[in-house]
């Protein structure tokens, strides 16, 4: 199969695919120059002298003729439009689609006023950006986010450990400040040959439900470290437990770690990657809904403190992130659950598609779960390290970690609280039509949305201690509607108090 990149105008693609076939040792082949070629004049001079039907019956027809030569080893760069013939879109099934995922302000700062024909007005820009998203997300195996910085060696491994995974695997480039990453997402992905880190030796962190169902389906292994499941691990006992084992096996820092369960053990894991000789590599692959959804990206690790949740941590960004949603079928009902607050979430803060979705209920599938892991990466690639935007992504964690403190991490798992904590943010919010449509999901889906012998004034209390205090107060996330979530609301003791009062009935 070629790899083809698709796009909207001003995404890179005729940049990345040159840097591609450049590995390859060879040239892209860019179809807008084709035509040009074929024409003997520029793509604008067409539309203004024939029309945009004219160059779109040509452009049908050199693409559609360059996807049918392409030869597995070649890279082609499509024009932004060509896609929205059906014929084009049926020639690229045959190969690897890589999508330049750009948003519409950067799409129009680098395509307006350079004579393209349909970049000539803003509005009209905007719409076309809008109508045609859709169209390739759907086309695309990988999305590569215009802002990467991928180094195209590696990118092309990733794009050809695709080959190797199961059917309808998607590939998600993950980029930050501070690295980059591969993440696959795809039924039936564990056993493939996709690992990210091949060169290196693999150890394993694990718990006790996890490691019995899946390490074997890891490949080839070096060693295994297996934690009692639950909370009750996330501390620095646990983190100490794990370096030490680490230590006495020789692990180095040319080996990496890998960190296979839920949420737990992937913050630990994580964060004892981090902090082992001064930083390893480590490779997520996540098993719960909340760490498919949220936990396993982004590079927040760390472990409880008997005085407040995630208090002692770093940021780590992983080496590569494989999520086999499979491993779902395992997953207990109340996990399920608990990850669907996690999704909920996400969708608040995401709005559009996945809000849509999500409102009306329809099954957490692997659309789902790449939905979610996009929006993640996306917020966390604007704001790695929580100075602001990041910030969205603890909307209903701040009552939510109260809650699961108050009560020493074991009466909710973490998604029930933070469903809770959604409630009370929708109620600080001042949504009272949507905090009822969310209470409703909530416990269709069989989570909590009110509380009993908890006590308000711990919670209260608690809430206090949060870590993203800055001076006296605690910034709140509230949703002003979904896909508008802003951070760094101030609220009133009295105000939160009374949030938190409405959950005990
Ligand atoms: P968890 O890791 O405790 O897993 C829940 C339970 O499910 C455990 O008993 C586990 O053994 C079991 N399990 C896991 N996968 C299974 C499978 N496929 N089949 C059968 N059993 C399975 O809990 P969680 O909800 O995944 O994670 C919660 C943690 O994640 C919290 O500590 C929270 O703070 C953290 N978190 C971190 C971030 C982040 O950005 N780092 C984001 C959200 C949540």
């Amino acid at each position: 199969m070629a790899v083809v990149f698709i796009g909207f105008m001003g995404a890179g693609k005729t940049t990345a695919a040159r840097h591609l076939a450049a590995v390859r040792g060879r040239a892209a082949v860019d179809t807008d120059a084709l035509i040009e070629e074929r024409l003997g004049h520029t793509i604008a001079e067409e539309f203004a002298r024939r029309g945009e039907g004219a160059f779109r019956a040509l452009e049908e027809q050199v693409v559609g003729a360059a996807l049918g030569a392409a030869g597995p080893e070649e890279t082609l760069a499509l024009g932004g439009g060509s896609v929205l013939s059906p014929k084009v879109r049926a020639a690229l099934a045959d190969h690897t689609v890589v999508l330049i995922d750009v948003d519409v302000h950067t799409a129009w700062r680098r395509a307006s006023g350079r004579r393209r024909p349909l970049a000539g007005d803003r509005r009209t820009f905007a719409a076309l950006h809008a109508e045609r998203v859709p169209v390739y997300e759907r086309l695309a195996d990988v999305i590569l986010p215009a802002a990467s910085r991928a180094d195209p060696s590696r990118l092309l491994a990733a794009i050809d450990s695709l080959g190797r995974a199961p059917r309808r695997t998607r590939l998600l480039w993950a980029t930050s400040a501070s690295g980059e990453y591969p993440v696959l997402i795809g039924e039936g992905l564990l056993g493939a040959d996709v690992w990210p880190l091949a060169q290196s030796r693999r150890f394993v962190v694990t718990d006790e439900n996890v490691g019995p169902l899946y390490l074997d389906r890891l490949g080839p292994i070096d060693g295994e470290i297996v934690l009692a499941a639950g909370e009750e691990s996330k501390t620095l006992a646990g983190a100490e437990l794990v370096w030490r084992e680490l230590a006495r096996r020789g692990v180095a820092r040319d080996d990496h770690l890998v960190g296979l369960g839920g949420g737990v053990v992937g913050d630990l894991a994580g964060f004892c990657a981090a902090a082992y000789q001064r930083g390893v590599p480590i490779v997520h692959v996540p098993t719960t809904l909340v760490a498919q959804v949220d936990s396993a990206y982004g590079g927040k690790t760390g472990v409880d403190l008997p005085e407040a949740k995630n208090y002692v941590g770093a940021y780590h960004q992983p080496g590569g992130v494989l999520v086999d949603t499979a491993t779902l079928a395992t997953l207990p009902d109340r996990e399920l659950a608990a990850g669907y607050a996690e999704v909920l979430k996400t969708a608040l803060i995401a709005g559009g598609e996945l809000w849509r979705r999500v409102s009306e209920d329809a099954p957490v599938d692997e659309a789902t779960v790449t939905a979610c892991a996009r929006l993640k990466l996306g917020v966390v690639a604007e704001d790695e390290r929580d100075g602001g935007r990041r910030q969205v992504l603890n909307l209903g964690h701040t009552v939510g970690h109260a809650i699961e403190s108050v009560t020493a991490y074991r009466r909710y798992r973490h998604g029930e609280a933070v469903a809770l904590g959604l409630l009370a943010a929708l109620r600080l919010s001042g949504q009272d039509a949507l905090r009822a449509e969310v209470a409703e999901l909530l416990a269709g889906h069989g989570l909590p949305v009110t509380m009993d012998g908890v006590d308000v004034d711990a919670v209260v209390a608690a809430t206090a201690r949060d870590k993203k205090r800055i001076g006296a107060s605690v910034p709140f996330v509230l949703v002003h509607r979904p896909g508008d979530v802003r951070p760094g609301a101030t609220v009133g003791d009295g105000e939160l108090r009374r949030a938190v009062r409405e959950l005990c009935p």
